[in-house]
């Protein structure tokens, strides 16, 4: 199995997130540490010292915990859970909450690979976006990676940004390939409800500017003032399609592969955490808000620090709140049962067979190897062709499709329009 582990602080929060994360003092940090590693300890125990492959520790930014704290988390999951000899241990870091000694500290705890949020070359963008760093900082920290001996290095790359060009965003794409990183994630700026560039951007925004400068005709929401409209615009559909494009181009001819719609990789480097995610291997979700699908379930912690505390601090982290919500999820596997004991657990879902088979398509399909035939039937029972086959044969048809030896896989063209087919993998109730 794997673990994901949720560190929820950041230095503060940027325009466009949406992830479970803010701003938090030493006082708090500690708090939430002291019971994160409870839940460890709880959870390490009831999957039996479980055989973990890969960890990954993200956030929010675990890099601004102070020194010495990941090392006692990770010091509780290799005592806890039964760890393998060279499993993968990620660790999530932002320039501009990273020191050297943090880095070294993160060797010295078996962190064998860094995944940095870079997002732009560009400053004004990164300063756009609301990131807390430039451009030169984030060089600056990479350089102080490879020094303390991190030789698998992800950075995180965002198209589509505020006042971003075609142009700017080659430069970021050739300055990052440059630096020769092993892993590079490359995705659309989305627009989520709830978010500052919600209001800035979000649905219908761009016909309010006008009405806006004209303020005090009364046309806002209450309580809702003026926006200052120094916002860039957002790059128009085409211009995103080309940054797209220019993506796949660029990052092939420095010699990535590409393995999944929006990660590049050197040979060999590929992120076993997140192949494993898009492959249904079971994982467990550990600290606040943390998902986890395991025993046949799905299911997540509590969104709420107040609460996550007073929980996880319980003796064991599985008294009596747990049993009021052990039935919560319904009738799981026996670990799922166990699991449904957890009094910090909020939501469950059981999945239907007709959930799990459309989860194999959605996931597996985003990877370019595609999915496995005998795959499928080891999983479910049944060949892929008596639940799927109309739809294999008209997406193949369509040249959205292609037929591996072992399976199906998205053609180029699929792999630009996914979500559109992978919308054909619903199955009718
Ligand atoms: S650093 Fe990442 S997690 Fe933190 S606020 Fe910014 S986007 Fe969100």
């Amino acid at each position: 199995m794997e673990l994901y582990i949720h560190i929820p602080f950041c230095v503060r929060k940027c325009g466009y997130c949406d992830f479970l994360s803010f701003p938090a003092d030493a006082a708090a940090q500690e708090a939430y540490m002291e019971a994160l590693l409870r839940e460890v300890k709880w959870a390490g125990g009831a999957s039996g010292k479980g055989a973990v492959e890969t960890v990954f520790i993200g956030g929010g930014t675990p890099s601004v915990l102070e020194t010495g704290w990941i090392r006692r988390l990770l010091d509780a999951v290799y005592h806890c859970f039964s760890v393998a000899e060279g499993a993968e241990i990620t660790i999530e870091a932002n320039p501009g909450a990273l020191t050297g000694e943090k880095l070294r500290d993160y060797r010295g705890a078996g962190i064998n690979r860094l995944s940095m949020g870079l997002q732009s070359m560009d400053n004004r963008e990164l300063y756009e976006l609301g990131r807390i760093h430039t451009a030169e900082e984030f060089l600056e920290n990479y350089y102080m990676a490879r020094e303390a001996g991190f030789d698998n290095i992800n950075i995180d790359l965002m198209s589509a940004l505020p006042g971003q060009t075609t142009q700017s965003w080659e430069e970021t794409l050739g300055r990052t390939a440059e630096l020769s990183p092993e892993h590079i994630s490359a995705y659309s700026l989305m627009i989520e409800e709830g978010t500052p560039f919600w209001e800035r951007y979000g649905e219908g925004r761009e016909f309010l500017p006008e009405r806006e400068k004209a303020a005090g005709d009364g046309s806002l929401p209450p309580g809702r003032k003026p926006l200052a409209w120094s916002c860039p615009p957002l790059p128009s559909e085409e211009e995103d399609r080309a940054m797209y494009h220019r993506t796949k181009e660029l990052l092939a001819e420095a010699g990535y592969g590409r393995y999944e719609i929006s990660n590049y990789a050197r040979p060999g480097y590929e992120c076993r955490h997140n192949v494993g995610y898009w492959t249904r291997v079971p994982y467990l979700g550990l600290g606040l808000g943390a998902a986890s699908f395991y025993g046949g379930e799905r299911f997540s912690n509590v969104r709420e620090m107040g609460r996550y505390l007073a929980l996880a601090g319980q003796e064991g982290g599985a008294g009596h709140a747990g049993e009021e919500k052990a039935s919560a999820g319904g009738g799981a596997g026996e670990r799922g049962r166990f699991f449904g004991t957890a009094s910090w657990r909020e939501e469950a879902w059981e999945l239907s067979g007709q959930d799990a088979m459309e989860e194999f398509m959605f996931l597996g399909l985003r990877l370019t190897a595609g999915i496995r035939a005998e795959d499928f039937r080891h999983a479910f029972g049944r060949e892929i062709e008596s639940v799927y086959g109309s739809v294999l044969e008209r997406l193949t048809g369509q040249g959205l499709l292609v037929r591996t030896e072992s399976g199906w896989r998205l053609s180029e063209w699929g792999l630009d329009v996914s979500n559109r087919v992978l919308a054909e993998f619903l199955l009718e109730e």
